[in-house]
């Protein structure tokens, strides 16, 4: 039944490359990056071959989830052509617009600039095979937005909101770019994070921080899929800075719940 959810594939821009998913939120912070790394480290688990492209200019994060920050793609000979190849860890290639500055140098992306990195890294680089590529988008809605989902063949989108109504309002909005004629890419679904906290010391009880079930009604909304939701989980939050996504360890319930969300994906 899951695998009806699978659009066609629209173009074969990138040989080799099976999925391109797009992982959108209208608002900063609500937790994309960390959402993205663990949904590749779980179909990663699952036995697909991943990649992520980070396209997020204004605060490439996905580095540091992978502990990769001191890396740098190396150049490869390809048929002739001198080929980025993307950076591995944990069984995930990364290529990200972090890798094109200095550590903690401010680096102020003009939209052409992003654009000509971004499309070195999609188009320039030796990903080889893979069966899905993972691109973390900026927040928002915005020109890089439009550039990549006019040069790649983005096969879905997935969109990450916390349950706050200023975030749920920014993330119909991407949910109305992506569904635009022009772009025309299937919302895949709706992930819930930060959707609840559990205190060690009250395991029964689940405080609503960000209010109660609110990506879960926009999907309704929008008739889209919800794909499920993630606590405010401090550990995730440890995880991530040091680098090591937490859906990699294994038989937590973090592991099941991006397990879960990632089945209703694939
Ligand atoms: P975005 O990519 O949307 O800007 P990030 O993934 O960088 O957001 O997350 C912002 C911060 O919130 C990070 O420090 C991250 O570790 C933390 N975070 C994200 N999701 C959770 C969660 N469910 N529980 C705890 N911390 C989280």
């Amino acid at each position: 039944e899951s695998t009806s959810k699978k659009p066609e594939i629209k173009g074969k821009a990138i040989p080799g490359i099976s999925n391109i998913i797009a992982v959108a939120s209208g608002k900063g912070g609500v937790g994309k990056s960390t959402v993205t790394a663990n949904l590749a480290v779980t179909l990663s688990k699952m036995g697909f071959k991943v990649g992520i492209l980070d396209a997020d200019i204004y605060g490439p994060s996905i580095p540091m989830m992978f502990d990769v920050e001191a890396s740098r793609p190396l150049s490869v000979n390809v048929d002739g052509k001198s080929k980025m190849k993307p950076v591995e860890n944990y069984g995930v290639k990364i290529l990200s617009i972090g890798f094109f500055t200095q550590p903690n140098q401010a680096v102020i992306w003009r939209g052409p600039m992003a654009s000509k990195a971004l499309n070195q890294m999609i188009f320039d680089a030796a990903w080889g095979e893979l069966d899905f590529l993972l691109v973390d988008l900026p927040p928002g809605t915005g020109d890089i937005h439009l550039s990549i989902m006019q040069s790649l063949p983005v096969t879905g989108s997935v969109i990450v909101s916390t349950p706050q109504n200023v975030a749920l309002a920014d993330a119909k909005k991407g949910v109305a770019m992506f569904r635009q004629e022009s772009i025309n890419v299937p919302v895949l679904g709706i992930i819930e994070n930060m959707a609840y906290f559990t205190p060690e010391e009250l395991p029964e009880n689940k405080y609503y921080i960000f209010g109660r079930e609110g990506a879960k009604n926009l999907a309704k909304d929008i008739e889209a899929p919800f794909l499920g939701e993630i606590p405010l989980v401090q550990s995730l939050r440890e995880s991530g800075d040091i680098g090591r996504p937490a859906a990699m360890q294994e038989s937590t319930p973090l592991e099941e719940a991006f397990e879960e969300i990632t089945r209703g994906m694939v």
